[in-house]
C-alpha cells in the first residue's frame, strides 16, 4: 500500500499528492522492497511533490557547473550520489519551503549566493515537523544545497529554524530515508550541513572558486550524534571526526 494508514501529513499535502505518489512510484518508485525489509517502519512513504524541472533548470545547472565544478558538465545535472547531507530549511512550515525551493531563479537579494550562480538552492527532500517525507527531485538530479558537495550530495531539509525545533518524528523519518537512500546508491558518509567544510579534499568535493565557503550551524552536533548513532549499523563513515 502506498498510503500509510495512520498519515498525519499536512491536509493539503495528503489532499493534493495522493495522485503525485502514485506518478512518483512511477518515476521515482518508493523503495516497494525496503518498505518489505523493513516491517517496523512499513508506515512510511514519500510523498513525491516534484519542482519545476527542465531545459531552464538546466541551463542554470549548466552555467552553475562551468563556475563551480567544470569536470562535472559532461554529466550535467545528473550526479551519483554518494554523500547525504543534513540541513534545517530556516523556516516554519513545509509548504512555504517548498514554494521557496520551486523558484528556478535564486534571490538576488542573497546577493553572494546570487553572484555565484543563478540556479537556486534546491534540495532533494523535505521532512516536516511530523515526519512527513516529501520528494521535490529525482535523486541523482543535481540540487544546490552545499557549497563543494552539490555533485555528490542528496539532500534532506528539515522543517525548522534551529536546532530545539527539530522533533523526534523527524529523527525517525531522516533514520527511514537515509536506509531507503542507501538501498539505491552508493552512499558512504552522512554529514550535517554544518560538517561539510570538513570534507574539503575528499573526492567527494568539487568546488573551484576560491574563497567560495560558507559555515552553516544546520543541524548541529547533537541531531548527528543522534542520527549517526540510529545508523550505527549501516557502517557508513563516521562523518568528520567520527568512527571511520
Ligand atoms: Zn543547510
Amino acid at each position: 500500500m502506498l498510503w500509510p494508514s495512520k498519515a498525519s501529513h499536512p491536509r493539503r499535502l495528503r489532499d493534493s499528492a495522493r495522485w503525485l505518489v502514485i506518478l512518483g512510484a512511477l518515476s521515482w518508485g518508493p523503495s516497494a522492497d525496503g518498505l518489505a525489509r523493513e516491517p517496523a517502519e512499513s508506515a512510511r512513504t514519500i510523498l513525491a511533490r516534484p519542482v519545476t524541472q527542465g531545459p531552464q533548470r538546466e541551463a542554470l545547472v549548466q552555467a552553475y557547473l562551468h563556475a563551480h565544478c567544470p569536470r562535472q558538465l559532461a554529466s550535467g545535472s545528473r550526479i551519483t550520489p554518494r554523500v547525504v547531507v543534513i540541513h534545517w530549511t530556516g523556516g516554519r512550515s513545509l509548504e512555504g519551503a517548498w514554494r521557496y525551493f520551486n523558484r528556478l531563479e535564486a534571490e538576488p537579494g542573497r546577493a553572494e549566493l546570487f553572484r555565484q550562480g543563478r540556479l537556486n538552492v534546491g534540495t532533494h527532500f523535505l521532512v516536516g515537523t511530523d515526519g512527513a517525507v516529501v520528494q521535490l527531485l529525482p535523486e541523482d538530479v543535481l540540487a544546490r544545497h552545499a557549497i563543494g558537495l552539490n555533485t555528490s550530495a542528496i539532500g534532506i531539509d528539515m522543517v525548522g529554524r534551529r536546532a530545539q525545533d527539530l522533533t523526534d518524528a523527524q529523527l525517525d523519518s531522516v533514520t527511514w530515508l537515509v536506509r531507503q537512500l542507501a538501498t539505491r546508491h552508493p552512499i558512504r558518509q552522512v554529514v550535517g550541513h554544518h560538517e561539510t567544510h570538513l570534507l574539503e579534499g575528499s573526492d567527494a568535493w568539487c568546488e573551484d572558486v576560491p574563497g567560495y565557503r560558507s559555515r552553516k550551524p544546520d543541524p548541529g552536533p547533537d541531531f548527528m550524534r543522534r542520527l549517526r548513532a540510529r545508523l550505527a549499523d549501516l557502517a557508513l563513515d563516521g562523518g568528520p571526526g567520527g568512527r571511520r
